[in-house]
C-alpha cells in the first residue's frame, strides 16, 4: 500500500480565537522549555519505535538518538529523531487536533491564574510551545510503517496550516523552527547547549548538538542501588553541585509500588549561604527535567535535601496548590520522611561516631521533623542525640536516663545556656550529675513535646530546683538556738527577708553539699516556661519574675552572718545580704540597670573595707 500525500490547505480547528499570541505572552519568562518539549517528543517517538520493534518483531535496530542543529544563515533550529515518524493522517490527528486541544485546554484552565510563571515549569505545552520562539514551524516526517510517504507540514503561527508531500528518505521526524527575530539567541550553540544541559542532561537516549552528545543517558539514579559505590554517589553529587562540599549522607530511592519513584537525595553540609527558603531537589519525569522548585514534593523539615527525584506518574501539569493536596505527592513526602528516618537509624547503629559528627549539622531539621510529624518521631526517637556535660559529648535520652537511674529516675537535667548557668553546672558536676545541653532555639519546643509524648518524663533546667542530689539533707547544720526557739536557718532567712523585700522573691535557707556558693537563684520550671511563653507572645522584656533565693547554710559567708548580726554590725550584714543576692542574680543571667549600679557601688565599698589596714586583725 502506498500512501500518497496531496497538497492541502487547512484550518486548525480550535475555539480560542488565536492561541499563539496567548501562548507567547503567557510563557514569556520560560521560553527555554520549547526545547524540552520537542526533545522529549523525539525521545517518545524513538521509544515508540523500540516498542513496535519488540512487539512486531521488526529489525529496525540502529543508532537511536536525537540531533539538534542550528543554521545561523537560515535562522533555523532543527530537532531530528529516528523514531516512529508520522503518516499524513497522524499529522492531521496528532498535530492539528490533539496537540491543539491540549494547548487550548491549558489556556482555558489557567486563564484566571494570578501567577502564571508558577505553573510553567510544571506544564508541558507540548509541540505548540515551538511557537513561543518560532515564526514558522515545519515538520518533515516519514513513518516507520510500510509504504508510508514522507509528509511535510508547515504553519506560520496562525491557525492556518499546509500539509503536503516531501522528499524525506530516512524514517523519523524533523522539526524545523524558523526562529523569530527576538529569539535569535537560540541560534547560538552555547545557548542551546545550556538549555539542553538543563532539561535534557539525563535523558535516556543520546542527545547530540551538532554531533556532540551532551547528556548522560544512564544517570546514577536509574541504576540498582546495590551496584553503586559511595565514590559514584559522591561523584554524581559533584556533577550536580560542583561547588558544594561533600554531602553528609544520601539515599537512593528505587520504588515501584504503590507508585514509581526513583532518585538520589543528598543531605548537604550546610553553609551560611545555603538558601533554606526554597527546595533544592531537581524533579524529573522519566529523566526529563521538570523543575528545580518543587517544594511540595518534600516535607518542610527536609528542605535542605538536594539531588534528583524522578516521578514518572505524577500529574505535573497542575498548579502548586493542587500538588500540595494530591494524594500521590503526599505519599512521596511520607516516603521521603520515612527513608530519612531509616537512614538515620542505619548510620546511628552502624557508625555512632559518624552519626554524632553529622548530628550538629542536621539536628535542627530532625527536631523540626519530630515536632511536625508524629510518624517521623516514632521512627527517630531512639536516635535523637543530646549534647551532654559528660565526656561522651552526645547521648540518647535512653542512655542518659539509664546512666542516672539511681540519681534521677525519669528526670532530665538540662542547661540552656552554658555561661549563664555556669555556677549551677559546676554544682552538678561536683555531685557527678550529668546535664544535657539544650541550647538550640527549637529545644524548648522539643522539651514540651517529649514530655507530652513520654509519660513520666520530666525536664528540669538546672537552675529550677535544688534537688536532693545537691542538698545535704538531714545532716545539714540547722540547730535551734536562743530563747525564741528559732533555728539558725530561720534566723538567716529573717535576715534576708528583712533586707530583700521585693515582689516575686522567696527566701529559702538550706545546706548545699557544695559549700563554696553562698546562694543560688531557683526558677520554678513550670513558672519559668510560662514566663518564656508570654515573653514570646510579645509581653514585656527580660524580667526575672517569680524566683527563689536559696541561701546556702553550708557556706562560711552565710554562717558568719549571724554572729556579725549579733555583734550589731547591721550595715555590714545589709551589704553582705545584698551582695550575696546580686551575685546569685549575676550567676543566673544578670539584672537591670539600677541593680547594676547598686552592685558596683557596693562592691567598691566592700573592697575598701577589705583593704583597710589591719582589717585582718579584727577577729
Ligand atoms: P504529547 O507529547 O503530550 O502527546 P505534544 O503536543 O508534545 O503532546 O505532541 C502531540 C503528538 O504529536 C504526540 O503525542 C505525538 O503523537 C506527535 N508527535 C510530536 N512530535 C513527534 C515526533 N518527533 N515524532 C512522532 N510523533 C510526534
Ligand atoms: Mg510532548
Amino acid at each position: 500500500m502506498s500512501d500518497q500525500v496531496e497538497l492541502e490547505q487547512g484550518n486548525i480547528s480550535i475555539h480560542t480565537e488565536n492561541i499563539f499570541p496567548i501562548i507567547k505572552k503567557w510563557l514569556y519568562s520560560e521560553h527555554d522549555i520549547f526545547l524540552r518539549e520537542l526533545v522529549s517528543n523525539a525521545v517518545d517517538a524513538i521509544h515508540k519505535l523500540q516498542h513496535v520493534n519488540l512487539v512486531e518483531g521488526l529489525q529496525l535496530s540502529e543508532d537511536y538518538g536525537v540531533d539538534i542543529t542550528v543554521d545561523e544563515k537560515a535562522k533555523t533550529l532543527t530537532v531530528k529523531d529516528n523514531g516512529v515518524g508520522m503518516t499524513a493522517d497522524e499529522v492531521r490527528k496528532y498535530i492539528n487536533q490533539i496537540a491543539f486541544s491540549s494547548a487550548e485546554e491549558f489556556v482555558e484552565k489557567f486563564k484566571d491564574l494570578e501567577d502564571k510563571n508558577q505553573i510553567i515549569g510544571h506544564f508541558g505545552l507540548g509541540f505548540y510551545s515551538a511557537f513561543m520562539v518560532a515564526s514558522q514551524v515545519e515538520i518533515r516526517t516519514l513513518s516507520y510503517q510500510e509504504g508510508a510517504a514522507a509528509v511535510h507540514w508547515k504553519c506560520n503561527g496562525s491557525t492556518d496550516y499546509q500539509i503536503g508531500p516531501c522528499d524525506k528518505a530516512e524514517r523519523g521526524t524533523e522539526i524545523i523552527l524558523h526562529l523569530s527575530n527576538e529569539e535569535e539567541q537560540y541560534l547560538k550553540p552555547s545557548r542551546v547547549r545550556e538549555v539542553l544541559k538543563r532539561f535534557c542532561n539525563f535523558l535516556p537516549l543520546p542527545i547530540r548538538l551538532a554531533g556532540d552528545q551532551i547528556n548522560d543517558s544512564d544517570p546514577l539514579w536509574c541504576k540498582t542501588p546495590s551496584e553503586v559505590t559511595d565514590e559514584e554517589y559522591q561523584e554524581f553529587y559533584r556533577k550536580l553541585y560542583p561547588l558544594a562540599v561533600e554531602p553528609l549522607f544520601w539515599i537512593h530511592l528505587n520504588i515501584d509500588f504503590p507508585f514509581n519513584l526513583k532518585g538520589i537525595v543528598y543531605f548537604p553540609k550546610l553553609t551560611t549561604e545555603f538558601d533554606l527558603t526554597k527546595s533544592h531537589i531537581k524533579l524529573f519525569c522519566n529523566q526529563v527535567f521538570v523543575s528545580d522548585n518543587c517544594q511540595e514534593m518534600i516535607p518542610e523539615f527536609l528542605v535542605p535535601l538536594q539531588g534528583c527525584l524522578d516521578a514518572p506518574d505524577l500529574p505535573l501539569n497542575v498548579s502548586r496548590s493542587y500538588l500540595q493536596n494530591e494524594p500521590q505527592v503526599r505519599k512521596i513526602r511520607e516516603v521521603l520522611a520515612g527513608k530519612v528516618a531509616a537512614k538515620l537509624g542505619e548510620i546511628a547503629k552502624g557508625d555512632a561516631e559518624e552519626y554524632a559528627r553529622i548530628w550538629d549539622d542536621i539536628h535542627t531539621f530532625i527536631k523540626y521533623g519530630v515536632l511536625q510529624d508524629e510518624k517521623f518521631y516514632k521512627k527517630t526517637k531512639d536516635h535523637l542525640l543530646f549534647r551532654t556535660t559528660d565526656a561522651s559529648q552526645h547521648t540518647t535520652l535512653k542512655d542518659y536516663l539509664e546512666r542516672g537511674k539511681e540519681k534521677y529516675a525519669d528526670q532530665v537535667y538540662y542547661a540552656s545556656d552554658e555561661s549563664a548557668q555556669a555556677s549551677y553546672l559546676r554544682m552538678f558536676r561536683n555531685q557527678d550529675i550529668e546535664v544535657l545541653l539544650l541550647d538550640a532555639p527549637i529545644d524548648s519546643h522539643l522539651i514540651s513535646f517529649l514530655e507530652h509524648q513520654e509519660e513520666n518524663l520530666k525536664f528540669l533546667r538546672i537552675d529550677s530546683e535544688a534537688t536532693d542530689n545537691l542538698l545535704q539533707g538531714e545532716s545539714g547544720p540547722d540547730l535551734v538556738t536562743g530563747e525564741d526557739g528559732k533555728s539558725s536557718n530561720e534566723r538567716i532567712a529573717d535576715l534576708f527577708k528583712g533586707e530583700l523585700d521585693q515582689d516575686g522573691l522567696t527566701i529559702r535557707v538550706d545546706a548545699l553539699k557544695d559549700g563554696s556558693v553562698p546562694a543560688v537563684i531557683l526558677l520554678d520550671e513550670g513558672m519559668r516556661r510560662f514566663q518564656e511563653m508570654t515573653r514570646m507572645l510579645g509581653k514585656e522584656a527580660k524580667e526575672i519574675g517569680e524566683h527563689t533565693l536559696l541561701v546556702n547554710a553550708a557556706c562560711p559567708t552565710i554562717k558568719n552572718l549571724l554572729s556579725l548580726n549579733e555583734s550589731g554590725e547591721t550595715s555590714a550584714v545589709s551589704s553582705v545580704v545584698h551582695q550575696v543576692y546580686d551575685l546569685a542574680r549575676l550567676a543566673q543571667g544578670g539584672f537591670d540597670q539600677a541593680s547594676w549600679e547598686a552592685f558596683i557601688g557596693r562592691s567598691q565599698d566592700l573592697l575598701q573595707l577589705a583593704s583597710r589596714p589591719g582589717s585582718e586583725n579584727t577577729e
